[in-house]
């Protein structure tokens, strides 16, 4: 794919051709949100004109045919992350409730007073409050893995940090505030050999380059739909089958019950013994859809394009005066934060709407990694695959406006 097939790819996105402030859209909000391609909106369309019901197998062709629909779905999750039975692939609202999922029934079965979690630095909120509450809850303690002025994930601190009270790694692939990819694979090892379960937060890194689960070797890795141009509500936990065999069940509720008395309620096997309630099967439609979509496109070839954005990004940054890049590792998501002297994060996000260019301004609900910097806040570029440099230039001028 060259850059003009990648130009091509935003007429997939009818929002972006939708003038904004009364200029051309340059949307570089993706680490926030995705836009969603014509064939995910029509296959949630098709979805409710012709297979809407319930799931459940058995009750009537509808509800069969719903159930085929969202079983489909889980089988086409595991092939694009590569898992190894489509039983690990747990549906969840998003990234949030993947991790929530976890922190409360590994905490509530296997975290006991004294106990350490290792998280690092730059977790995303979503990736600490969890932890820190089941932290709480059984009088355990929270270990931080630091970052370097560059935000790079530092592994000999890592590994310091690993010892006969770590019960469990959780860390994120990519970093949403600064872009920091962590060297996961060799997270995992590293923790393996000490018989701790690693958690991989994957919402940065999942539109962007080919996840393999077996090959990383993480025990659980969380994902949302709709960073990967799905719709919102729906994303996966992906949990080892012998992980998601011992835990205890998050939620309780209607499809995930086997037998219930009022003495006793006995569950049903993974996945859907942690997928209570009325599944959210349009979400599953539209997530396979746009798997569907990514991988015809192949991540590959969608890594290389943003990379290379990033680094026109990147230069062009430089020629803005008083614009700081934070976050300068060396391997890096599709993300661009910064901050510019004399201005608050609040006034260059407003500043840039004006020009019709979408970024996301503040602390990403990264606090502690922003802090780390001494900042409060950045404003944030990130990119997709329907971004090109069209999008790069229109946020340079419109930095270059709000300099003068
Ligand atoms: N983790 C990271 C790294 C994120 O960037 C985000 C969202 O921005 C989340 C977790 C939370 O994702 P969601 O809000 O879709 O649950």
């Amino acid at each position: 794919m060259t850059g003009a097939d990648f130009q091509r790819l935003r007429d997939d996105f009818p929002i972006l051709a939708r003038p904004v402030r009364g200029r051309r859209l340059a949307y570089l909000d993706s680490a926030a949100t995705t836009q969603k391609p014509t064939e995910v909106i029509e296959a949630l369309r098709r979805y409710y004109l012709e297979d809407n019901a319930n799931t459940h197998r058995g009750v009537h062709f509808l509800s069969d045919r719903a159930t085929e629909l969202y079983e489909a779905a889980r089988e086409r999750v595991r092939r694009f992350v590569n898992a190894a039975r489509a039983d690990e692939i747990v549906f969840v609202r998003g990234t949030t409730e993947g991790i929530n999922l976890v922190a409360a029934s590994f905490g509530r079965a296997f975290l006991r007073a004294g106990d350490e979690i290792v998280v690092s630095a730059m977790e995303h909120h979503s990736n600490l409050v969890p932890w820190q509450m089941a932290c709480e809850q059984a009088g355990a303690q929270l270990r931080v893995v630091p970052i370097d002025d560059d935000g790079e994930f530092l592994f000999d601190e890592y590994e310091q940090l690993i010892g006969p009270r770590t019960r469990l790694v959780a860390v994120t692939h990519v970093s949403n505030a600064l872009g920091t990819v962590t060297p996961l694979a060799r997270i995992v090892a590293r923790a393996h050999a000490a018989g701790v379960p690693v958690l991989a937060d994957g919402a940065q890194a999942i539109a962007h380059a080919a996840v393999d689960v077996q090959a990383l070797g993480c025990d659980f890795y969380a994902f949302s739909g709709h960073k990967l141009y799905a719709p919102m509500g729906i994303g996966v936990l992906y949990g080892k089958s012998e992980w998601l065999a011992k835990l205890p069940p998050y939620q309780g509720g209607g499809h995930m019950i086997r037998d219930v008395t009022f003495e006793r309620t006995t569950y049903e096997a993974p996945p859907r013994k942690y997928e209570a309630g009325t599944p959210n099967v349009e979400g599953a439609v539209g997530l396979a859809a746009a798997l569907d979509y990514v991988a015809r496109i192949g991540l590959g070839a969608i890594g290389a394009h943003e990379r290379a954005l990033l680094d026109y990004a990147t230069a062009r940054v430089g020629e803005i005066d008083g614009l700081r890049v934070i976050g300068t590792a060396r391997e890096k998501g599709a993300i661009l934060s910064f901050v510019v002297d004399g201005f608050t994060t609040g006034e260059v996000g407003a500043a840039l709407d004006r020009h019709g260019v979408a970024v996301r301004s503040g602390h990403h609900c990264a606090l502690p990694a922003m802090r780390r910097f001494g900042v409060e806040g950045t404003a944030r570029a990130s990119f997709a695959l329907y971004n090109g440099r069209a999008d790069v230039d229109q946020l340079i001028e419109a930095l270059r406006a709000l300099r003068q």
